[in-house]
């Protein structure tokens, strides 16, 4: 037994030492692209280009980018989230969901490419440096159980969990759960959305003291129509969270044609 168990360790440091060497051996790649690049986990000029950091002027509440010229509300509000404001106190994202940020996500999300994270989670602390010096944790979107079989990992949690490190900021990993399995809301109307995330998500009976009066930030890969954030918010500040803002690696942009004076169509 004794014999065995020297033989797994010897394996284990023969593996050690080889990735080691490799790495010694072998240049750096690129992130997205596997080019050769001077800093591991980092981007290529080429595809760097391809990324479009969200920066000011952006919208305080829901993070989106805005033209210089457009109007500010007061507070700097977008007009969508004056008129129907969402939940959440404040939202940054890292990235535009375009092309750029999409590969990289959807590699993190679906081809077991973890180390995208490292590359997202150091923008999302530049985009959300504000909110997260004011917050006590950080709590991953969740996934349901069945998804989270089929993929292994929750991308949010591998996210939060590297903001996390890098900031300092405690994480939350099970706060939330997500009790059913919902269909994708893409496609959906926003009434339908609405009826699909309702008890979509709710706070761990067992964290409900930990979040009491704290300033939460919810982090999920991408933020698109809001519903999923908007469920997480509701349920934190329900169980008493003093805040809930957001941080996510990218935000999909409003299509222009939205029409942001249907109150059907506010943050669900
Ligand atoms: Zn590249
Ligand atoms: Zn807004």
């Amino acid at each position: 037994m004794r014999e065995l168990i020297e033989t797994e360790r010897l394996r284990r440091f023969a593996k050690r030492a080889g990735r080691f060497a490799l790495d010694l051996v072998l240049p750096p790649t690129c992130t997205a692209c596997g080019t050769e690049v001077d800093q591991p986990h980092s981007l290529c000029p080429d595809c760097f280009i391809r990324m479009h950091p969200i920066g000011k002027p952006r919208c305080d509440q829901c993070g989106v980018p805005l033209p210089a010229e457009s109007h500010l509300g007061s507070d700097a509000r977008c007009m969508r989230c004056e008129r129907h404001p969402p939940p959440w106190s404040k939202a940054r994202a890292a990235y535009i969901y375009d092309d750029g940020s999409r590969d990289l996500i959807l590699s993190l999300k679906y081809a077991d490419r973890t180390e995208n994270a490292g590359v997202l989670a150091r923008q999302m602390l530049r985009a959300g440096d504000d909110i997260l010096a004011t917050a006590d944790m950080l709590v991953p979107v969740p996934v349901h159980w069945r998804r989270l079989m089929q993929r292994r990992y929750n991308q949010a949690v591998l996210l939060a969990r590297t903001v996390g490190k890098l900031s300092n900021t405690p994480m939350l990993v099970d706060a939330l759960r997500r009790p059913h399995a919902t269909s994708r809301l893409a496609g959906f109307s926003p009434g339908e959305r609405a009826k699909e995330m309702h008890d979509a998500i709710t706070v761990k009976a067992s964290r409900i003291k930990e979040l009491k009066n704290r300033h939460v930030v919810v982090v999920d890969d991408i933020l698109t129509t809001g519903a999923t954030a908007a469920a997480c918010t509701r349920a934190l500040l329900d169980a008493g969270a003093a805040s809930v803002a957001l941080l996510a690696a990218a935000r999909t942009i409003p299509l222009d044609s939205e029409d942001i004076d249907r109150p059907e169509d506010s943050w669900r």
